[in-house]
């Protein structure tokens, strides 16, 4: 059982959640004056566009033609399947429904906000976007927008990544991308670590350092991140607007659930929905899915840190581990960091969104059996969603309660084999960190 919508059905709108938020969200502060950031500023780092979206107070904010017509071009609107298999083997008379981002050319929800990026810098006469990528998944999009609109494009790339994913970087490479291993010697900040380790693993923290001060050095380039921003998370809205209407066809979900590294894709789902709790219309419940080895929603603390581990970006307001946190390498890459968006943080602190997290074993586990009975390979990411979908199925199982559950695939884990196989053959480790220095200081 699946839906699917037709072109025109692609959404014409991205929700802004910011106007609707139960408090005003804290201002990122400059890390020079700790005063709040200096517009100007910020347009040295990002496209102007987007500096204007991520403080805009409109509820919606229009898409442009060209990139409604890319959303088409890289399989938008996703299917919508209900997972009856899967049902069937929890014996569950809960009904479980599941937004496929993984059916998106490059593999995830990533490329949402990507080509939305690369739009708005190409019409700036931007010539260069810069980012970092942890486990490939934001690089691959960036690279493929960047191609689709005429932009060059510059990765740093954490070094552990780009040796465990060196597929990864083929298709970065493929779609015309510069793809540099990161902690790099080519940035200030990317050779203090290497003097610390010359063989650094990195991480996505000290990869957003390095491509920050790769653009403050080239008038002509901007920075573009994958995650965390107030706009980053509204491009991504068109995944639940699309799902409320796919949703049309079946039923009304009770519980929505994703996983969450920055919490773009959780967003995307969800705040639609969202929307209609803060209006007290509905009655949802959100459960967003986390790993243990970077428990910042379940363990973090709120309050203001940088977004990146060298200290270049404006602090912000988020359920943080502290940007000194060194995440273990787990799989699931891409929710690797330290931090959380800010808006997602507050929704946590009014009990919107309740968080949870697990370890990686048993969300292979889960990953598992969703692949035996509907037959997809989720991204270890995704897969932490699909643990939460599994454990509440059993809950409904046990309760007798016919409910509703609606979640995010992020992504397929088609290139995240290694991971796999290292789940098959009993090589995971359950990291359980028992420290957050940066906290404790
Ligand atoms: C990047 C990524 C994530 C985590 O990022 P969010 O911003 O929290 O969505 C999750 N799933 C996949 C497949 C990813 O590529």
């Amino acid at each position: 059982m699946k839906a699917v919508l037709p072109d025109e059905k692609i959404p014409r709108r991205w929700y802004n959640i910011l106007p609707d938020l139960p408090e005003p969200l804290a201002p990122p502060l400059d890390p020079e004056t700790n005063e709040p950031m200096e517009p100007e500023k910020l347009l040295r780092i990002f496209a102007r566009e987007l500096v204007k979206q991520e403080m805009s107070r409109k509820r919606y904010v229009e898409i442009p033609g060209k990139v409604r017509e890319l959303y088409a071009k890289i399989g938008r609107p996703t299917p919508l399947f209900r997972a009856t298999n899967l049902e069937r083997a929890l014996g569950t008379p809960a009904r479980i429904y599941f937004k496929y981002e993984g059916a998106t050319i490059t593999g995830s929800h990533k490329i949402n906000t990507a080509l939305a990026q690369a739009y708005y810098a190409k019409e700036q006469g931007i010539e260069r976007l810069v980012t970092e990528t942890g486990a490939g998944q934001w690089g691959s999009a960036l690279s493929l927008a960047g191609a689709l609109l005429g932009l060059k494009v510059r990765v740093y790339m954490a070094r552990a990544s780009y040796r465990q994913k060196p597929y990864r970087k083929t298709v970065m490479h493929l779609y015309g991308a510069e793809v540099y291993p990161s902690p790099s010697d080519r940035t200030k900040v990317g050779r203090k670590f290497l003097k610390e380790d010359p063989d650094h693993p990195g991480g996505l923290g000290i990869a957003i350092s390095e491509a920050i001060e790769d653009v403050l050095g080239d008038e002509k380039a901007r920075y573009s991140l994958g995650s965390v921003l107030n706009h980053v998370l509204m491009h991504q809205t068109v995944i639940g607007l699309e799902a409320k209407e796919e949703m049309a066809e079946f039923e009304e979900p009770d519980v929505i659930i994703g996983c969450v590294g920055g919490g773009s894709n959780f967003a995307g789902l969800a705040y639609p929905f969202v929307r209609e709790v803060l209006e007290g219309k509905a009655d949802y419940e959100f459960i967003a899915v986390e790993p243990r080895a970077a428990p910042s929603m379940t363990r973090g603390v709120y309050t203001y840190d940088f977004g990146d581990s060298g200290g270049y970006t404006p602090k912000m307001k988020m359920h943080t581990l502290g940007h000194t946190y060194y995440v273990p390498p787990i799989h699931a890459g891409g929710l690797r960091y330290h931090g959380l968006a800010p808006t997602l943080s507050v929704l946590i602190n009014h009990n919107i969104v309740r968080p949870i997290s697990y370890h990686q074993t048993e969300v292979f586990r889960a990953a598992e059996l969703f692949a035996r009975t509907e037959g997809i390979i989720p991204a270890p990411e995704s897969a932490h969603a699909i643990k939460g979908v599994v454990d509440r199925a059993l809950e409904a199982k046990k309760s007798g309660k016919e409910e509703v559950i609606l979640f995010n695939l992020s992504g397929h884990g088609l290139l995240d084999l290694k991971g796999y196989e290292d789940y098959l053959e009993g090589r995971l480790t359950d990291y359980e960190p028992e420290h957050f220095p940066a906290l404790e200081g």
